[in-house]
């Protein structure tokens, strides 16, 4: 039965989490029946894109689990008993880690892109097992980023498109991928207005491109040879802003001299994009008041990311975008997901760890192995690596080899199937959730999502599963709880005094302080928002390094107060809050290097620089003749996102997933919408539509994302799973993440239709 009422929650598609308003209904009243975007959320304000209206086919998916799973030697399932399941994957994760050592049981997941609870509360069982190594999709997406991030500023940034002068977008579509609040909204703000202008650097015409006031056509994979170009065009036309330069930075002789060695002429001319446009690009950049610029999937997947992740950054401090309204700035978020190097590497194959993270493509590397430190089991949580990592055969044989696989989701994902047990998960909608991916400046904003519904008989939020492993551990007791059971009964204040008392100061205690929150303060939370207890103890971590910030958002007094009351607002406000409002003169003071001075000498990255000079020359594309074509795997588009909708009628539009080749090719393969074509890689072979696209290059050839999950008992998935074609040897050499924007292919036409 429809109900009138609208709940409150967010979209989980993209890190944007969209705050939306939701009508149940339905025969059981736990269908999606109306969605609109929330006015009321802080960040997305009402906005919401196509995507979100079709939740409904992830929360009602008739494969969902409801029990756990046992694996018979078969390879068969078995439905066991919640107790059965905790206490056999607690006694077989124990045997692992007394045999080996708990290091050798790696933790992969934690959450996707609405869904970070899960994430916070296995640090606990983690713990309790005396696991270390860990990753997540970040690893093969944003550590470049990160990295080089950390190294020049000792802190991540991000950009204000609401208020810049000059956008640049590189490698990224966010008509499609967003990543800003409300982001079509800012892209046709920025495009109309006559004294801003959109810069896009992309070797698509997306549809972001097609807004642009410029739009450097860049060939696939040659990004860093023209982010160089406009690097050196800033020295070369003296567009750099000197007093920034001598007031905030070190070691900019060094970069002129490694930049004034770039053959900005034949450098423009290998990226395919005219020394003009280029020049006119980095001109309004440099005589911009701000300018604001992002980087994504489309040069951190690609060759020479980190490179790129350098100079890009090489552009805008040049010329001082940061610390002014409309450029970058460093944000103030609940709990920082970015990181720097350690200094520890991963124990097998020695990979430079990155903001804890193992890189995504040497895991598997660090499993087929006889090395006596390699993972021997593995907790995947909220994620499918089966699929969304390079290489999926060799990734499957990684799984397979392992003593043990425990898997936490909500359906029998390509990663369930190979595993030992898999955990039943509650939906995103039927427990509190939250995402830690808060960026936004001045303002910054929060939301604890109540559930919107009770969990079916069955599955159980990630909280009480990570609570019941610790506990079948034998990590945590009764008696471990019973004082914060009973101050909480007293209270937040009284709760406050023997958290601090009892947990905080015993190390035993203090790495279990997720679950046992849950287990203490859970209870005394309204039923909705439950999982968010895991909150109380990060606010009062935030209040400590960020009094000043919550203060200005109206959070006062010593911050154990602050954070009380930012956690009572955060219960009383489903839409979310403001917990952060920030200075823009304060942001030069967060620069995390000595001195506050950023560095911009990389000695390293400069080296490669030089390199580029080597690679200069030829017109082709492709430096393989066997692969003429470069595929960019796991383009964003109108229903495409990652894998947790699985029914493929979600799609209103692109069911097909086809591969997207430039009309030039298609005229020369005699390829039309529609025809099949073989798609071959130096990984594997596959048989895919063809949609024939004007915005594609000759040469580059696109799939998109999320496609090639299994449905319906079918053995034939839906489109084609990209990573069945990319290699797990084809990454970054500074921090191992994968070159899937640039996997060297060809096609061969297997039908096509008669001429009319
Ligand atoms: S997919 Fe669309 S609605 Fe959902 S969070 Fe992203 S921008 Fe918002």
């Amino acid at each position: 039965m429809a109900s009138t009422e609208w709940k409150t929650s967010a979209c989980i598609l993209c890190e944007c989490n969209c705050g939306l308003k939701i009508q149940l209904g339905g025969d059981d009243g736990r269908r999606f029946t109306k969605l609109k975007g929330d006015r009321e959320h802080p960040m997305s304000q009402g906005y919401a894109c196509e995507k979100a209206h079709r939740l409904d086919f992830y929360q009602n998916n008739p494969e969902r689990l409801t029990l756990p799973q046992r694996r018979r030697a078969d390879g068969t399932y078995e439905t066991v008993d919640w107790d059965t399941a905790i206490s056999e994957v607690a006694a077989r994760l124990a045997q692992v880690r007394d045999t080996h050592g708990g290091m050798s049981i790696f933790y992969y997941g934690g959450g996707g892109q609405g869904n970070h609870l899960p994430g916070a509360y296995a640090a606990a069982t983690r713990r309790a097992l005396g696991s270390r190594w860990r990753s997540s999709a970040l690893a093969q997406e944003k550590t470049g980023e990160f990295w080089v991030s950390d190294r020049m500023l000792g802190a991540f940034t991000r950009s204000d498109f609401e208020h810049c002068e000059v956008g640049v977008f590189l490698g990224k579509n966010p008509w499609h991928s967003h990543s800003i609040p409300r982001a079509r909204v800012t892209l046709k703000e920025l495009s109309k207005d006559p004294a801003r202008t959109l810069i896009v650097i992309d070797p698509r015409r997306t549809e972001t491109a097609e807004l642009a006031d410029i739009h450097l056509q860049v060939k696939p994979g040659r990004d860093a040879w023209l982010v160089a170009a406009m690097a050196a065009v800033l020295v070369d036309e003296g567009l750099i802003d000197d007093a920034f330069i001598d007031a905030h930075t070190e070691g900019v002789e060094a970069v002129k001299e490694a930049l004034s060695q770039v053959a900005i002429a034949d450098y423009c001319a290998y990226a395919g994009v005219d020394e003009g446009l280029v020049r006119k690009a980095a001109r309004r950049i440099g005589e911009a008041e701000s300018v604001a610029s992002f980087e994504d999937l489309g040069v951190q997947m690609n060759r020479h990311s980190t490179l790129v992740s350098y100079l890009h950054r090489m552009v805008w401090l040049l010329t001082g975008n940061i610390g002014k309204r409309g450029s970058q700035y460093i944000p103030t978020p609940l709990l920082s997901i970015a990181g720097g190097d350690t200094g520890r590497v991963s124990p097998v194959v020695g990979a430079r760890i990155i903001g804890g993270m193992v890189p995504c493509n040497v895991i598997a590397e660090e499993i087929l192995t006889e090395h006596p430190k390699r993972y021997r089991a593995m907790i995947v949580e909220t994620a499918n690596p089966a699929h969304s990592l390079a290489d999926s055969k060799r990734f499957r044989e990684a799984l397979e080899a392992l003593d043990t696989l425990v898997v936490i989701d909500v359906a029998m994902s390509e990663t369930a199937k190979l595993a030992d047990y898999v955990l039943p998960a509650s939906t995103q909608y039927e427990k509190a959730e939250a995402t830690f991916f808060n960026f936004e400046f001045p303002d910054n904003g929060f939301q604890l999502r109540p559930r919107l519904m009770s969990p079916p008989d069955g599955p159980l939020p990630e909280a009480e599963i990570h609570a019941r492993l610790v506990e079948a551990l034998g990590a945590l007791s009764e008696a471990d709880l019973a004082p914060l059971h009973e101050a909480a009964a007293k209270g937040r204040p009284h709760y406050a005094g023997a958290f601090f008392k009892h947990v905080m100061s015993q190390p035993r205690l203090a790495g279990l302080a997720p679950v046992i929150l849950y287990r203490t303060l859970g209870p005394t939370l309204p039923v909705e928002v439950r999982e968010g207890a895991v909150l109380w103890g990060l606010a009062l971590r935030f209040a400590q390094k960020a009094s000043a910030s919550l203060a200005r958002a109206g959070f006062k007094g010593p911050p154990p107060l602050q954070a009380d009351t930012l956690f009572q607002a955060l219960i009383d406000t489903p839409s979310g809050v403001v917990f952060a409002r920030d200075l823009w003169d304060e942001v030069l003071g967060r620069i995390g290097k000595p001195d506050g001075r950023i560095q911009l000498e990389l000695p390293d990255l400069l080296a490669e620089l030089a390199t580029l000079q080597d690679g200069v020359g030829g017109d082709g594309l492709a430096t393989d003749p066997d692969f003429p074509f470069i595929l960019a795997a796991g383009e964003r588009r109108s229903f495409t996102a990652n894998t947790i909708i699985r029914d493929p009628a979600w799609r209103k539009k692109g069911g097909s997933g086809a591969l997207r080749v430039s009309t030039d090719d298609a005229a020369s393969l005699g390829l039309r919408d529609g025809d099949a074509v073989r798609l071959t890689t130096r990984a594997g072979s596959a048989v895919v539509a063809v949609e024939v696209s004007t915005s594609m290059q000759q040469g580059h050839i696109s799939l998109p994302n999320g496609f090639g999950v299994g449905f319906g008992g079918l053995d034939e998935a839906s489109g084609i799973a990209p990573n069945e074609l990319t290699s797990i040897d084809a990454r970054d050499p500074f921090v191992g993440t994968p070159w899937h924007k640039h996997v060297p292919a060809r096609l061969t036409p297997v039908s096509t239709r008669p001429a009319p």
